[in-house]
């Protein structure tokens, strides 16, 4: 069977682009001559192309990068390749906000928005954008456009950008902080090197970094970041060996005993995953690192990425062996070209060294990663959205269960941690499950890493043991910038909940926040201050929601529609009815949100909203 979209052929570039990925087609139902049926079968069945539609994504990001946008010719190839049907593949094509199916100038700026940046100044960085380059979105005559961007994960130095350029030698440059004459001076360069990206500066990213005392951080700055060398140097790969001398059952129980909850949001404890998948009887078992952090106001995981990728490498060694996978898997934002240089650096490094690959250490143990990107899909954080991403379908979450531990990728038992949350078992493994539980509180142990951002004197990753209050942490990180009055705190993201300055005596973990009706989230600590527009605020909160649900399901699909619309009405000075109707609708959509989505994304779409209703004030006359 033919498989095409529409009769355009693919060009020679747009052949190259899908070929930097599959290689030449071996038969015809890749593409390629038809003489597979006569000359055997079995080894160019149609069965080996449709067993790569795992690949769909990379290509889409080869098409992109290579012609700048998803053209109907390489599509049409693409899905010739792959065996798959044209409509679903541009089904996951326009899923991506980082591809495009219309054509685009070779080089776009993507200038972020979002509220770390709103808070300084991206308002002012979008309207100079404007007045240079035109309206955003309009494809200049010479080569290039801008969009505006949801975060792009560089809170601590806003107001942030992203420049991608399409070609022969493609190239992601993050900007941060940045402006206009910056942006404008990066459109024109012309030596462009694949894959660069701003530096984070330790300074101003990890202000902590290199503490004896830390343990998420304690490696950062001491170590050359692109050296295995230096990374073994400074203390790496020991927990590794002390986790080989363990044995896989004995790192799962010093896991259990460590009662280390995930950091990825949801606080599972990752003990009780670990155990199911280690003794899950299903075949193979897959190891994930969640990697795609798009919660706006988070870079913690960004941070540790660029800045300790082999300690990356090393967690995710040691999940896959005690539980038995030979497979991992690195889901990274694509909004990330650091940390996707250096871990794709770290990673080669570790499997010439024989960390990776068949005999880890030269022992019995076999495992590898593969890195796969994502491209601009907030909904790719939930687990199982990531599972349908990597296999090449619509990044649209599962219903749960059966959870991952049973069913997950590829159908089999797959353990899922995010980097935060990985980078704590070296610790557990080298000082012992008991020992790590001796840090934090009784229900929350060990450290947490926070991202401050916003209206604060010195933003970036800190972390502290669980329990340290609010207040504590803020003062840390120099205390209130801006007008130095504080409005509120966002925290945990735009997911979150918004709170008081009277809130700050608040200890930070799990069971306080949750005591107080809110949530650490990811770790983010955004302050306002007040001279902020909260208003504004919080229709970009709704405008990120309404933007980035998948759309499966009619309770987010709708309601976030529906919250974004209330609060123009809002904001317009215009409700239907009285204001009180209107906050009253507003909490109703928020609990059919609640209640009846399938997903994380629209069962909080509305908490940072409600809860600025609830504690500031906003709309009903009292303020803060
Ligand atoms: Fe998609 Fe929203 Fe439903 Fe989650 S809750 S599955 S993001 S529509």
């Amino acid at each position: 069977m033919d498989l095409h979209l529409t009769n355009d052929t693919p060009s020679g570039a747009e052949t190259e682009a899908v070929d930097s990925i599959l290689g030449a087609p071996a038969s015809g139902w890749e593409g390629g001559e038809r003489k597979a049926e006569r000359e055997g079968r079995a080894a160019a069945s149609g069965h080996a192309a449709r067993a790569n539609r795992h690949l769909l994504l990379p290509v889409l990001h080869a098409i992109q990068e290579r012609i700048g946008w998803i053209s109907p010719g390489a599509l049409n190839y693409a899905c010739q390749r792959l065996t798959i049907p044209p409509a679903e593949a541009y089904g996951v094509a326009t899923f991506y906000a980082l591809f495009s199916v219309h054509p685009r100038p070779p080089r776009v700026a993507h200038v972020c928005d979002d509220v770390a940046c709103l808070a300084n100044g991206a308002d002012v960085l979008c309207a100079d954008m404007a007045r240079r380059f035109g309206a955003e979105g309009a494809p200049a005559e010479d080569g290039f456009a801008w969009h505006r961007s949801p975060c792009l994960g560089m809170c601590e130095r806003a107001p942030a950008a992203m420049v991608t350029v399409a070609g022969a030698q493609p190239a992601t440059i993050a900007l941060a902080p940045t402006d206009a004459a910056a942006i404008e001076q990066t459109l024109f360069k012309s030596d462009y090197v694949k894959g660069n990206g701003a530096p984070s500066s330790l300074a101003r990213s990890a202000p902590q970094a290199g503490s004896d005392e830390l343990r998420l951080l304690r490696r950062v700055g001491r170590a050359d970041p692109a050296d295995l060398a230096s990374y073994r140097s400074a203390g790496g790969y020991r927990a590794l060996e002390r986790a080989l001398a363990l044995g896989p059952a004995q790192v799962v129980r010093e896991v259990s005993a460590s009662r280390l909850l995930g950091r990825g949001g949801a606080a599972f404890p990752a003990g009780v995953k670990w155990q199911a998948v280690a003794s899950a009887p299903a075949q193979p078992h897959y190891m994930v690192c969640n990697a795609d952090e798009s919660e706006p106001g988070t870079f913690k995981d960004r941070v540790l990425m660029e800045e300790d990728p082999f300690a990356v490498i090393e967690a995710m060694t040691i999940a896959g062996i005690a539980t038995g996978c030979e497979q991992g898997y690195l889901y990274l934002r694509g909004e990330y070209p650091l940390a996707l240089e250096r871990l794709t650096s770290a990673i080669a490094q570790a499997r010439t060294a024989g960390l990776l690959g068949a005999a880890i250490l030269g022992g019995e143990h076999a495992f590898d990663i593969e890195i796969r990107r994502g491209a601009g899909a907030y909904i790719c954080g939930e687990e199982t959205a990531l599972f349908n991403s990597i296999e090449g379908f619509r990044g649209e979450p599962r219903n749960k269960p059966p959870f991952p531990t049973e069913v997950g990728l590829f159908g089999k038992p797959t353990l899922v941690n995010n980097v935060e949350t990985l980078l704590n078992v070296l610790d557990v493994v080298l000082e012992g499950g008991d020992a790590f539980a001796e840090v934090g509180s009784e229900q929350s142990t060990g450290t947490k890493l926070f991202c401050l951002s916003g209206h604060v004197a010195r933003p970036g990753v800190y972390e502290v043991p669980f329990g340290t209050t609010l207040r504590a942490l803020i003062e840390m990180a120099g205390g209130v910038a801006g007008s130095g009055y504080l409005q509120a705190v966002l925290l945990g993201g735009a997911a979150g909940t918004f709170l008081t300055p009277a809130e700050l005596a608040t200890p930070l973990t799990f069971e306080a926040t949750r005591a107080i009706g809110a949530t650490l989230g990811s770790g983010v600590v955004m302050l306002f201050d007040d001279t902020v527009d909260m208003q504004r605020v919080l229709l970009r909160i709704a405008a990120f929601f309404r933007d980035e649900s998948c759309g499966q399901c009619v309770p987010c699909r709708v309601g976030t529609v529906r919250q974004e619309e209330l609060l123009h009405r809002l904001v317009a000075e215009k409700p239907l009815g009285s204001v009180d109707s209107e906050l009253h609708l507003l909490n109703e959509v928020g609990q059919a949100m609640r209640d009846a989505s399938i997903c994380g994304l629209g069962q909080t779409a509305s908490s940072a909203i409600e809860s600025a209703v609830a504690r500031l004030g906003q709309f009903n006359g009292r303020r803060n």
